[in-house]
């Protein structure tokens, strides 16, 4: 276990943003965790970090930080057509893409490219190009850090919803997840119904495959999203939001073109970046705070914009897109 005081976390959260914690725990072997509870660190103030990808901190951290580096791939059960991964919280997710795309386990391609660690892809149900870590994890395990008990959760006790589950809603803060569980098919089966990553293939005459499918991924994605290391930001910093049919056929009278997604239903999911892209938004800039000039949902840091100042960027885009459209926009981003 390595313990670090008044730590500066700019290394520690894609958004770039300079901040200090009081201190930083980091650890390596599952066991410590036991040390943490002994030494009632979840008594205090607390934040589990991940690779700090979907996090916007907005002020110096008063409490300990703590962040798995726990490792390791393990399969746990396998069948002639599909095998169980459990796979440690602090291996890097595109670390554990790539472990499956080199020993051809299918499912998880179409989410390469996305950063941050294993332990944090339940918490948001992690999504891109037309699937969801949900459609592959079998369970979640950890332990509840006030009682100290550990848990297994079956893929519906994490109540998994459209970027969300019960560790950002119910539970959030409640959970310190060790491992993921994955349900990986051994059988050829791909998916590229995303009509970006359809296109694609079209366009480069390509044959089916895991590595093409991963690499058109991440092609795409690097042509519309800043790179982590080169512009802080989180990714997408809203979520595309879901409306009533009735609100959306009558948006549709003032804007035909609005992209919508079927959600079943009285429920329809509209575009969050078309919305803030249709206010003027995409490529304005507030001294250092951004929005992303090839994606609108995508907020960014140009250099030394403080949290507050992203936050408050948000706060106008979110005011806007209503005034306008009666939408209500959900960051999401973790604001801390
Ligand atoms: C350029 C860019 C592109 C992105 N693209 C996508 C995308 O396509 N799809 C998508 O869904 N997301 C995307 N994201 C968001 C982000 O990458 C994901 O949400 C990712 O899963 C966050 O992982 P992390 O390890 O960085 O988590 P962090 O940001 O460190 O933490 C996120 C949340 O999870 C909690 N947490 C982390 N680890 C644990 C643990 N072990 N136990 C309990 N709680 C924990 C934290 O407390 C926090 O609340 C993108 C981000 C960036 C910067």
């Amino acid at each position: 276990m390595n313990i670090q005081y008044n730590l500066s976390l700019l290394p520690y959260n894609t958004f770039a943003v300079d901040v200090k914690c009081s201190q930083l725990v980091t650890f390596e072997q599952e066991e410590e965790i036991q040390s943490l509870f002994q030494e009632k660190v979840f008594q205090r103030k607390f934040l589990i970090l991940g690779y700090g990808s979907n996090i916007l901190f907005t002020q110096d951290f008063d409490g300990v930080v703590i962040q798995l580096k726990t490792k390791g791939i393990e399969k746990i059960k396998e069948t002639d057509v599909e095998v169980y991964l459990q796979v440690a919280a602090g291996e890097l997710w595109d670390d554990f893409i790539q472990y499956c795309i080199d020993n051809t386990y299918y499912g998880l391609e179409n989410l390469a490219g996305i950063p941050g660690l294993v332990g944090s892809s339940p918490v948001q149900n992690i999504g891109a190009y037309g699937v969801e870590a949900k459609d592959t994890i079998h369970s979640v395990k950890g332990y509840f850090v006030q009682s100290e008990k550990a848990f297994e959760f079956s893929n519906t006790d994490c109540e998994f919803a459209y970027r969300s589950s019960i560790f950002k809603t119910n539970l959030k803060n409640q959970c310190l997840i060790t491992h993921v569980i994955f349900r990986l098919s051994k059988k050829e089966n791909y998916n590229i119904k995303y009509k970006a990553l359809e296109d694609y293939f079209k366009k480069n005459n390509l044959s089916l495959s895991l590595n093409n499918i991963a690499e058109a991924v991440v092609n795409i994605r690097n042509s519309k999203l800043p790179k982590v290391g080169e512009i802080g930001s989180a990714g997408s910093f809203f979520q595309n939001p879901i409306v009533l049919r009735s609100h959306y056929q009558k948006l549709l009278e003032k804007y035909p073109n609005l992209i919508s997604y079927e959600m079943g239903g009285e429920k329809v999911k509209l575009a969050a970046g078309q919305l803030i892209d249709l206010l003027g938004w995409k490529g304005k800039r507030i001294g250092d705070a951004g929005v992303y000039p090839l994606q609108a949902l995508v907020l960014v840091n140009y250099g030394k914009a403080k949290g507050k100042e992203i936050v408050d960027m948000a706060k106008q885009i979110q005011s806007d897109v209503y005034n306008h459209f009666g939408v209500e926009l959900q960051s999401e981003v973790n604001i801390i």
